[in-house]
């Protein structure tokens, strides 16, 4: 109760004297949420994530990720799901943070993209796999060809091209593309920073803190976010509630731990049995299980998860923009090939967007980059 009366009295003085030049990453979360939910909810999760401070990330990643979010309409939503029939599956008026209900594939994402390369095969497309967009050679001010390398057959082969839809990430786009780009945006580009990523997951025969806490075999949750500063876990999936079919055994529940880090740094680099068992000792010490739970586990390393809203490369994004804009044909889309905290929708729907732009004779790039941007927000800025 002590804790509601400070974060409300927090939240009503940030809302009646909010920080006025929102700068940083923190100025953007204490202005919608107050000082004291700021600490609780949102501080230690999202240093997990980016390893740096709040005060060192621009406001921007808070108005792409957090959108219009505040505190009212968390309030009005967890209000009205009282009374909301389940089953509504449109819910276009909801925030993106508080959607509760998404039609996911029967095996996960993955699934949807087989789908997609059986239909480019069947109309006639080709997919080429394994080939890697190594180097980009420029004439007039387009890009005329593509040399592709196999890293496992050793080949190079060069290919002229008519558009190039760039998802590599900017950073290797930028060195692929050498003296064709201004001394500075060559610099500017290898600067750019991204944070890694390692899930560990672990198959158990018990769940124990939904046995103690609800009485049941799992939790309801796909998310858990793990605020807790002792522990370096950010978050824990349960892939059960994503779709039944991704575990085989009903009876047991996979859970996947997150882990946020840096390629190279002491975490990335463990063995994966010493991960593994981090992770269980993790998982006991928060309560969630004991060791003698889990049946079997998995490391997974994603490098460049996410595209860093921070250092001297991202400071002048702007700069980078504009020269890889000048480029008529080339357009870069999706996440890391914008340097963009984009989702699967967003990232797609810049690729639908370049293409509506090639079929209209459009060469300005606004409308690709527009995606995923809070207006209201850009135009306050
Ligand atoms: C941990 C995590 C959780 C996420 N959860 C969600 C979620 O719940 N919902 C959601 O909507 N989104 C989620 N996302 C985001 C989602 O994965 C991305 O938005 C989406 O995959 C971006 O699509 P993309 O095509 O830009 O990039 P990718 O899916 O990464 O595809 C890029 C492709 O480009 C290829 N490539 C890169 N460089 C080269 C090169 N030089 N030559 C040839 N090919 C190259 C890569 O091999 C890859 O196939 C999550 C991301 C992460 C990391």
């Amino acid at each position: 109760m002590v804790r509601l009366v400070r974060a409300g009295s927090s939240y009503v003085r940030s809302a009646m004297f909010p920080i006025k030049n929102e700068r940083t990453l923190e100025d953007f979360f204490i202005n919608r949420f107050g000082r004291e939910l700021y600490q609780t909810f949102f501080k230690d999760y999202t240093e997990k994530v980016w390893g740096t401070s709040c005060r060192d990330i621009g406001a921007d990643w808070g108005a792409q990720r957090i959108k219009g979010l505040s505190i009212t309409k968390a309030v009005k939503h967890a209000l009205g799901s009282m009374f909301r029939r389940d089953g509504d599956l449109a819910q276009k008026h909801t925030e993106t943070s508080l959607i509760e209900r998404f039609i996911y594939p029967k095996l996960g994402p993955g699934q949807l993209w087989e789908q997609v390369a059986k239909r480019v095969a069947a109309s006639g497309g080709e997919l080429h796999y394994g080939w890697r967009a190594a180097e980009l050679r420029v004439a007039d001010e387009r890009i005329e060809a593509v040399r592709f390398d196999n890293a496992e057959t050793g080949e190079s082969r060069w290919e002229t091209v008519d558009y190039v839809f760039s998802t590599m990430p900017v950073r290797e786009l930028v060195a692929s593309l050498g003296d064709a780009l201004p001394d500075e945006v060559r610099t500017y580009g290898a600067q750019l920073e991204y944070r890694d990523f390692m899930t560990v997951g672990l198959l158990l025969k018990r769940f124990r803190i939904a046995e103690r806490t609800l009485g049941k075999k799992s939790l309801p949750d796909n998310w858990i976010y793990i605020q807790e500063r002792d522990v370096k876990v950010g978050r824990v999936q349960v892939f059960n509630n994503w779709s039944p079919y991704m575990v085989a055994d009903p009876e047991q529940i996979w859970i996947g731990l997150e882990y946020f880090c840096n390629e190279g740094d002491e975490l990335w680099e463990m063995p994966d049995e010493q991960m593994i068992a981090l992770a269980i000792e993790e998982m006991r010490r928060l309560e969630f299980i004991e060791a003698e739970d889990v049946i079997d586990a998995t490391v997974l390393r994603m490098p460049k998860a996410y595209p860093g809203y921070f250092g001297e490369g991202y400071k002048h994004m702007d700069e980078i923009r504009a020269a890889l804009d000048g480029f008529e044909n080339l357009f870069l889309v999706g996440r890391n090939g914008m340097h963009r905290y984009n989702n699967q929708d967003h990232s797609m729907l810049t690729s639908m967007v370049a293409v509506d732009n090639i079929i209209a004779g459009r060469s300005d790039k606004e409308n690709v980059w527009s995606v995923n941007t809070e207006d209201d927000y850009h135009e306050q800025k």
